[in-house]
């Protein structure tokens, strides 16, 4: 038998994001750390109440399979416990959330730069839905823009800006995307929603710089 002796923490760069279930709609706390910790909150704080509804415990299963999900959920928990001073950082920063829920400073605006990829989590703050691309990159519909922009030049784009700061953490950037509206089909992408995404930079010369989004997930998804 092993014997746990750490909580998570600051040690195992914990992350939470408050956001919605995408399953019932209800406010929920998503933890996740370097130990492989997935896990929805349904409080922010001891004794931890794992979220639960059905919609959620239905895809866990799918994913996990039974036998795992009713052995206590041991993927997504692996050792107890979550470090009290952790825990008390991250509920002052919650309230401070709540009670000046915005604009919040300190957020740093990721541009595109040629040649970069990110693989980012982040909540939902804004949505546009139906963004004419060529206006957005200031370029005319010809045969070399809609080379450049490939599937995207034909599809209906959104326009999505995330930020990707957990509570209480110091890093927290906001990224602005363009997506196939398909791609979104599966997820239930809504203002204050966790997703995660993988961007690549569009930089054309003359053209204003793009971030596209090549894939949406829930950051529950496995890779
Ligand atoms: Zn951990
Ligand atoms: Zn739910």
């Amino acid at each position: 038998m092993r014997f746990y002796t750490t909580s998570h923490g600051a040690r195992c760069n914990s992350r939470i994001w408050p956001t919605l279930c995408r399953y019932c709609g209800q406010r929920v706390f998503y933890f996740t750390c370097d130990c492989g910790c997935k896990v929805f909150f349904d409080e922010l704080g001891a004794p931890w109440p794992k979220h639960q509804c059905r919609g959620y415990l239905n895809s866990l299963i799918e994913t996990y399979g039974r036998e795992v999900i009713e052995r206590g959920m041991a993927v997504m928990m692996m050792t107890p416990g979550i470090e009290s001073s952790y825990a008390s950082k991250v509920q002052k920063a919650y309230e401070q959330e709540v009670r000046q829920p915005a604009p919040k400073k300190n957020i740093i605006r990721r541009d595109p730069v040629h040649g970069a990829r990110e693989d980012v989590v982040g909540i939902v703050r804004e949505l546009i839905d139906d963004v004419n691309v060529f206006k957005r990159i200031g370029a005319s519909d010809n045969l070399f823009s809609r080379a450049m922009l490939r599937s995207l030049a034909k599809a209906q784009c959104v326009q999505i800006t995330i930020h990707t700061g957990a509570l209480a953490s110091a890093d927290n950037y906001r990224f602005t995307f363009l997506v196939d509206k398909q791609l979104l089909m599966q997820q239930s992408i809504v203002k204050g929603a966790l997703i995660r995404c993988q961007l690549h930079s569009l930089v054309v010369p003359g053209w204003n710089p793009i971030w596209i989004c090549d894939r949406v997930r829930s950051p529950f998804e496995e890779d």
